[in-house]
């Protein structure tokens, strides 16, 4: 299969590396791992997936309100990902029967907060000055905020609904592989956008094996293998979906690296090479 130029170019090549330095030291030698050809070389993929999932949350509880209140219907799910949360409430039901409001001390009328009830609120640095209270205009009270001022309430319940966007954006390295891990995850995750070249669907992957129960031959990326990675960034999508989004929009790209071992001064030494979007290579080096 011809491999197209843009994916060509990802493709890690140590061969490239010319330019580049590994250098590692211990006491006072210092040794370029890149000058001499490595001792072994495996070749890995990481998945990274950017999913965003609009999600529903909702909550049902007893409240009271004004008579008269309506029964209502959920909103329509957004036709596209928002930007914020959005929140709704309406009445799923409504008692019939008003009885007397429970919130308000005297009928329909709660104390006034920003004065405390005293009519006045002091003012001034010093505090020692008071004018009229202008929520309350003077009198301490309000009308209460639950029956309007009635006195009478229905008791209703109320679904308290909130439509917001998860954002998963995470890498997902061989756990086989040694070397700067973390280094490189983190080098990765900071791509909003990986090249379009690297892109695979993950799910397509998942087909499973001869028989049921067979374990999943790994279906590698030009020639680079997942390992575990595939099969953990699969499990993150599955709990996703189990979550039930309201609409999901979710990208997976496969990022081809190598981890490269020497044996030095009696110890292995892992770094792992992988090229940039741009093209560039670069290579993580044990700390
Ligand atoms: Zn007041
Ligand atoms: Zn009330």
């Amino acid at each position: 299969m011809r491999i197209p130029d843009a994916l060509r170019a990802l493709l890690p090549d140590p061969s490239q590396a010319r330019g580049l330095e590994a250098p590692v030291r211990r006491l006072m030698m210092t040794h370029d791992l890149l000058r001499r050809e490595p001792d072994r070389q495996r070749r890995w993929a990481a998945v990274l997936v950017d999913g965003r999932f609009l999600r529903r949350e909702q909550r049902v509880e007893r409240v009271e309100t004004t008579v008269g209140a309506q029964i209502g219907a959920p909103p329509a799910a957004p036709d596209r990902m928002l930007e914020r949360p959005v929140h709704h409430r309406y009445f799923r039901s409504v008692d019939p029967e008003p009885q007397r409001c429970s919130h308000c001390a005297l009928p329909g009328r709660m104390l006034c907060a920003p004065c405390g009830g005293s009519g006045w609120v002091s003012t001034g640095r010093s505090g020692n000055e008071a004018v009229r209270c202008t929520l309350c205009g003077g009198d301490g009270q309000v009308a209460c905020s639950v029956c309007g001022g009635s006195g009478r309430a229905v008791r209703a319940e109320a679904v308290y609904i909130t439509d917001h966007v998860d954002h998963l954006h995470r890498v997902y390295l061989p756990s086989a592989c040694g070397g700067p891990v973390f280094q490189m995850e983190s080098w990765m995750r900071a791509f909003a956008e990986p090249p379009e070249a690297l892109r695979f669907a993950l799910e397509q992957r998942s087909a499973s094996g001869p028989y049921r129960g067979a374990p999943v031959r790994d279906p590698g990326f030009h020639g680079h293998e997942f390992g575990d990675a595939l099969q953990r960034a699969q499990g993150e999508m599955r709990f996703r979906m189990a979550q039930r989004p309201l609409r999901q929009a979710v990208r997976s790209f496969a990022w081809p690296f190598l981890e490269l071992s020497w044996w030095v001064w009696g110890r292995t030494f892992h770094a792992l090479f992988v090229h940039a979007p741009s093209g560039a290579p670069q290579v993580f080096l044990p700390a």
